[in-house]
């Protein structure tokens, strides 16, 4: 995952862009990817796709010819999507143009204006202070002409054709932990599940990963495929999987969904630092196009996102020239893509739990009674997860009501069907007489 970041971070991944197809040709190059494509001006939705846009140069220089600012340094030194300009400036007509970073005097800023359309250079703010002459001589050559705008997609067939939607965004040049590691990440659990090492076999679910530009590449693939998304089930966005906080789970705009369910109360079990947070509380991607309305997939998102008492949250280096290769480890994100792995484990496994018993088990002769004198609370808990099988509650639901991990609830559910007393279902099964009919 390190040597593919380190190939791909420094290239201009701009919306639409050389350098965004250049990065998502490396990525299909690694595992098998269509690659939808969506021209200039076609209309998602209410949005249409923005022109391809190519920086050729851009430099700040002194009226004397010395260089203080060059793109050819750093992708990040030009505001993305920034209108062209060659002009000599005074100071104080220039400063509206130049961007720094609110917090961090010695990084560039990423600042991108794609709708709002300005010329504008990035910088950092020590080398701001030193900028005492009167004027000064600004070249940016940048041009906007019909393009495509691609979206990589891996796909990974189930047994059924519910599908969950993985998804990670490209278009952050000159940075690493947001955006590429949540594309290497989900990479790299896509090659597993495709060799089937999840589960043993086809995995019940259809998966794709989508790889894409933020908010629009979503856009574009959604109102492309409308006939998919009845199929979508759920769904998880990735991003910021490399630095050092652990991992933050945020919910669907559906809180009360099985994805949400399952996936929570599977978190817990598997990062022990890791966090929960509400829709909308942790960080926005692309999760609100498919939360959205007339979309309306229940997608979560995973990402290290400092805990919401830390001053430099998301994470110190964001959106800046800081967010290198050096803030993240291999080590971490292959902790991330376990965590991923584990979470989508559960998901497969999360079914109804159907009773094939009728009153309370007789324990003792099945061999599954805890003592409750050695074990109180694995008493309670058989007893607790026991009484809720009767074809209504997945192993999600019987977790999140009991305040427990999947893990736990899954382990004695596993026990109890070892022991035919109950069998699992992909819908509901209710044995509840009345019910039945
Ligand atoms: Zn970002």
């Amino acid at each position: 995952m390190m040597d593919l970041i380190s190939k791909l971070w420094l290239m201009k991944r701009e919306l639409v862009s050389d350098g965004f197809d250049q990065a998502l040709d490396s990525l299909a190059r690694e595992i098998p990817m269509d690659i939808h494509e969506y021209p200039t001006g076609e209309s998602c939705w209410t949005w249409k796709i923005p022109e391809k846009w190519t920086c050729q140069e851009a430099y700040l220089e002194s009226l004397d010819g010395k260089r203080l600012i060059d793109y050819a340094n750093h992708p990040l030194h030009v505001v993305s999507y920034s209108l062209p300009y060659e002009g000599v400036l005074y100071r104080k007509d220039l400063l509206p143009h130049l961007h720094i970073h609110p917090k961090l005097p010695d990084a560039i800023p990423f600042m991108f204006k794609y709708y709002e359309r300005d010329w504008g250079l990035c910088l950092p703010q020590t080398l701001l202070d030193s900028l005492t002459e009167d004027a000064y001589r600004v070249v940016i050559h940048t041009t906007f002409e019909p393009g495509i705008l691609k979206v990589g997609e891996i796909l990974i067939p189930g047994v059924s054709d519910e599908t969950f939607i993985l998804v990670a965004h490209l278009c952050h040049p000159g940075m690493v932990n947001d955006d590429l590691t949540g594309v290497v990440v989900g990479l790299e659990a896509a090659r597993d599940l495709l060799h089937f090492s999840l589960i043993q076999g086809q995995p019940y679910y259809t998966y794709r990963l989508l790889i894409l530009p933020e908010t629009i590449g979503s856009l574009a693939y959604l109102s492309h495929q409308e006939d998919l998304i009845p199929k979508m089930v759920g769904g998880l966005f990735l991003e910021m999987l490399g630095n050092a906080s652990p991992h933050a789970l945020q919910g669907s705009f559906q809180p009360d969904s099985q994805p949400d369910k399952c996936l929570s109360s599977t978190l817990r079990g598997l990062d022990t630092d890791g966090y929960l947070g509400a829709y909308r509380s942790v960080i926005g991607n692309d999760e609100r196009q498919f939360n959205a309305p007339g979309v309306r997939v229940p997608m979560l998102s995973l990402s290290r996102v400092e805990p919401p008492e830390s001053p430099t949250r998301p994470y110190r280096e964001y959106h800046s020239s800081l967010d290198t290769p050096a803030i993240i480890s291999q080590e971490r994100l292959d902790e991330s893509k376990g965590v991923l792995l584990g979470l989508l484990q559960a998901w497969e496994n999360n079914q109804y739990i159907v009773n094939n018993f009728k009153g309370e088990v007789f324990c003792s002769g099945y061999g599954i009674w805890i003592d409750y004198r050695t074990d109180p609370e694995g008493h309670r808990l058989l007893f607790r997860i026991m009484e809720r099988c009767d074809g209504e509650h997945t192993v999600a639901d019987i977790a999140t009501e009991l305040n427990t991990s999947f893990q736990i609830v899954w382990r004695v559910v596993s026990l109890l069907e070892a022991k035919e007393l109950v069998w699992l279902s992909r819908i509901p099964h209710p044995t509840d007489p009345r019910k039945r009919g």
